[in-house]
């Protein structure tokens, strides 16, 4: 059999699925009957899918395979979150990483191979670019991490929330990381409320439009700055989508979404755009919107130029927005101890592209 043929389920959503099984003159309900199996059983051995014929089985086994990324390490934190390095290709790894709280399990998940935006303050961009990962890839995350932490058979999946807030930017890779999305939510996929999985942007404005007429998804922006003049530093995305712009992307989607809050991720860096007028300004900016904010002190990594606010700082800054009326929490810093907080993700990226230039990202979605 020649590989390049082989169809990788866990590349095809629901109704992609549908129609490989029509495809094959099979009848779409087969999509049903192994989506349960790989997605509520975590089994992907045909000789286990009793509710199908043997020699549908066979032949399934012939054309198609279930082909995930490999974990090559575990780290786990004293606080409980835990990390995998997972290989993608020969070359290259990425790491998602899960973080249990009290009440709920998150996954936190790479969209792609490194990131070509060069964010100022996160280790990733840093990395430079490699490529999108494929759905498989994303997807991918999910049920390897399910598998690991030994969730499939639960009554109670371990894993309740995802973010899309590993490696990358997800609205680079919009059409990957939406049909990933969907074996998120969908019921014959994780079963996880569209609420409870949360796309964050660097603030890609046509993305955000198209999401908002193709997913339904919760937001988080990383904002990070409360004018232009910073913002462009320190996301420099932002001069392609000036925060004027942006705003209006984020009040569009909304709209659409019966006013559910958009997140805004706004890092604490030291002196930097962490000052009582900035907060105010902040403030001003999201009075037109459903706004949360979470305030993530900065994780330094090496060779980073800033420090994180003191928690001094951090408390006034949080107090001034909540005194305007935005709920506001300061996101606890998880995992440090394993490199595995926000930023922090590095995976192994051989860069094809150390960033893309600006002129590539201009008005690229
Ligand atoms: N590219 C997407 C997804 C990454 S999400 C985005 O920008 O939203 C990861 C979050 O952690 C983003 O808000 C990012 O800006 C933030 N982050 C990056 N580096 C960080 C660091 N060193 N310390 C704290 N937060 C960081």
């Amino acid at each position: 059999m020649n590989s390049t043929t082989t169809t990788n389920f866990f590349d095809l959503n629901q109704p992609a699925l549908r129609e490989f099984f029509s495809g094959m003159e099979e009848k779409p309900y087969r999509a049903t009957q192994i989506m349960k199996w790989v997605y509520h059983q975590g089994i992907t051995d045909f000789d286990k899918m009793t509710d199908i014929s043997k020699g549908l089985r066979q032949h399934l086994a012939e054309q198609t395979a279930f082909k995930l990324p490999e974990i090559v390490s575990q780290q786990i934190s004293d606080d409980g979150t835990r990390k995998w390095l997972l290989r993608i290709d020969d070359k290259n790894c990425v790491e998602t990483v899960f973080i249990p709280e009290k009440d709920r399990g998150t996954l936190c998940v790479s969209s792609q191979v490194g990131c070509p935006l060069d964010c100022s303050f996160c280790s990733t961009g840093k990395q430079g670019f490699n490529r999108n990962l494929s759905v498989s890839e994303i997807i991918g995350q999910l049920w390897l991490a399910n598998r690991e932490l030994d969730s499939f058979q639960q009554q109670n999946r371990i894993i309740t929330n995802v973010v899309m807030m590993g490696m990358g930017e997800p609205l680079l890779n919009f059409d990957n990381v939406v049909k990933a999305m969907d074996l998120m939510k969908d019921d014959l996929g994780f079963n996880i409320s569209q609420k409870r999985v949360t796309l964050s942007t660097a603030g890609i404005v046509p993305g955000i439009d198209r999401l908002a007429e193709t997913s339904k998804v919760s937001l988080a922006v990383s904002l990070h700055a409360p004018n232009n003049e910073l913002r462009d530093v320190l996301v420099p995305i932002n001069r392609s989508y000036p925060i004027k712009e942006l705003m209006a992307a984020c009040q569009r989607y909304a709209r659409q979404r019966d006013d559910d809050p958009i997140t805004f991720e706004y890092v604490m860096l030291g002196g930097i755009n962490d000052s009582k007028a900035e907060a105010k300004q902040l403030a001003k900016l999201l009075a037109s919107v459903p706004a949360k904010v979470n305030l993530i002190p900065f994780n330094p990594f090496p060779g980073s130029e800033y420090k994180c606010s003191s928690i001094e700082t951090i408390d006034q800054f949080r107090d001034i927005l909540v005194k305007q009326g935005i709920i506001t929490i300061t996101r606890k810093t998880r995992g440090d101890d394993i490199d595995a907080a926000c930023g922090q993700l590095v995976g192994q990226v051989v860069a094809r592209a150390k960033r893309l230039q600006q002129s590539q990202l201009n008005r690229q979605s």
